[in-house]
């Protein structure tokens, strides 16, 4: 059975780097904005049809989400391990993903959402760079540790886009927070802790995941 974990938490709350970590001990990373910018990047169709949202950072119609979702669950074995990162964002899609769920056999382990301030998330933000490659995280400007390539700067990671895509999360946060909290299945951890303690809280509840 595909058991998964959802990393809510505001853009810049640390959800990436610590996928990354868990990508490195066999965990799934489902990043639908990671999906999205690759499409985007390929000048795809789907490219086409999300690149106005993405670059503005207002939020892309759930169907299109939602199928690029079911694609990438519906590729992985039955014993994947999967971190759902910036999914589900409304509670429609966390609707349609325990509907999805229950058809394919597959359980939510916990929605862990990773706290900080909006001050220091816009912060963080300004000083990301990114590997266009691989999706490694990094905080200046600078080549890829793991492939050389030039590290980029996201074009959403501009200071009013941020503040929006921030304004975003405080809208939909509440409804999702209650909809877990409701499931027994929501925990928080504190998103200014260093990256090393925050790994070691989620080894405590995802370190059973790959048993
Ligand atoms: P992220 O990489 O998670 O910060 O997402 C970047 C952008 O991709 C967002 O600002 C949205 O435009 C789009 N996006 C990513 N995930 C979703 C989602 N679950 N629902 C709607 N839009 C999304």
């Amino acid at each position: 059975m595909i058991k998964y974990v959802i990393f809510l938490g505001k853009p810049g709350s640390g959800k990436g780097t610590q996928a990354q970590r868990f990508v490195e001990r066999g965990w799934a990373w489902l990043s639908t904005g990671e999906l999205m910018r690759q499409h985007i990047r390929k000048q795809t169709d789907l490219g086409q049809q999300v690149s106005h949202y993405v670059q503005s950072g207002s939020l892309v119609p759930d169907e299109i989400t939602f199928a690029l979702v079911s694609d990438f669950m519906s590729g992985l074995s039955d014993k994947a391990r999967v971190i759902m990162d910036g999914f589900p964002r409304s509670k429609n899609q966390a609707q349609l993903l325990e509907e999805w769920s229950a058809r394919n056999g597959a359980e939510l382990i916990l929605a862990i959402e990773f706290c900080l301030s909006d001050d220091e998330a816009l912060r963080r933000l300004l000083n990301r760079y990114l590997c266009p490659l691989c999706g490694f995280i990094g905080n200046a400007p600078g080549r890829c540790p793991k492939d050389d390539a030039e590290l980029v700067r996201r074009v959403d990671d501009d200071e009013a886009v941020i503040l929006r895509r921030i304004q975003d999360y405080g809208n939909y946060i509440s409804q999702l927070r209650a909809y877990y909290q409701r499931l027994g299945k929501y925990m928080a951890v504190n998103g200014m802790a260093s990256p090393d303690t925050i790994t070691k809280q989620l080894d405590k509840v995802m370190g059973v995941g790959l048993r």
